[in-house]
């Protein structure tokens, strides 16, 4: 059997643009990331810290977790094209400062963390021939004792990662159901939802956390509609990796697959 190792991180986009998926995760099309994404990861680092001091009893000061933000936002481990995104280093410096602030002191004090960047057992998917085996970390665990239960808690960067005053969680569930199911896989405990703390990259910079949804119902479907990993199972059945040209994401600027790709305009 032909064995297809992925990163969970990505399971969202295959049903954004399957054909950039495939030429990306199974062809090896690459494209360096720009700026605004090694922002995210410095904002990660910085949090990640903060949180998993508190989780193990060595906490570090707002101060320390944001020299954790400045030096991976400066110390990229891959290529990042500086010219990709109309942002300076400075920019990303502020806004990245600003919300690291922000979330260790408005968000992180809420929220009960009963993980922070969890390893998780691959889950594997057999398709035909085929075996998809995900990995991945998981961002955060909680405890919501209003949805009765362990949620799964993403942190997501962006410039439209909040809207209308919510955080956006549409298009979320494919990554947050697969974190629902290998969680459970991992450590025998069931969820109960997912949920995403949003950290805008915009010059104003917000943080926000969304209500809990059900992904992993979306992930393995109901007894009268197909979950996304039967669809995702098909794919690889048939190899048939649909292109969608109207994907927010269908540029240059975002899409590995563009100069080969026949499918926009
Ligand atoms: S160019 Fe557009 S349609 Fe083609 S693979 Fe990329 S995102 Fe998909």
């Amino acid at each position: 059997m032909n064995e297809f190792k992925v990163r969970a991180s990505s399971w969202g986009s295959l049903f954004d643009c399957a054909h950039r998926w495939e030429g990306e995760h199974i062809l090896g099309m690459r494209k360096p990331s720009g700026l605004r994404a090694q922002l995210g990861t410095g904002i990660h680092a910085g949090t990640a810290a903060f949180d998993s001091g508190n989780l193990t009893g060595a906490p570090i000061t707002v101060d320390e977790a944001a020299e954790v933000f400045v030096q991976a936002l400066k110390n990229p481990e891959q290529d990042v094209d500086y010219k990709q995104d109309d942002l300076t280093i400075l920019d990303a410096e502020k806004i990245g400062l600003v919300l690291t602030v922000k979330y260790c002191t408005e968000i992180a004090p809420r929220m009960d963390y009963v993980s922070v960047e969890m390893p998780l057992e691959p889950l594997l998917i057999t398709c035909g021939d085929v075996i998809v085996k995900l990995t991945g970390t998981m961002d955060r665990a909680r405890v919501v004792r209003s949805a009765g239960g362990k949620v799964i808690n993403d942190l997501k960067t962006g410039g439209r990662v909040i809207a209308n005053g919510a955080v956006v969680v549409q298009g979320r569930s494919a990554q947050l159901g697969t974190y629902q199911i290998m969680s459970e896989q991992t450590d025998g405990e069931a969820t109960v939802g997912s949920q995403i703390t949003g950290l805008q990259t915009t010059s104003k910079a917000a943080v926000g956390v969304s209500r809990v949804f059900d992904a992993k119902r979306i992930m393995l479907g109901t007894e009268d509609e197909k979950g996304l990993i039967e669809y995702a199972a098909g794919m690889f059945k048939t190899g048939l990796f649909p292109p969608n040209p109207q994907s927010q994401l269908c540029s240059q600027k975002y899409c590995a697959r563009w100069g080969t790709c026949m499918y926009h305009e």
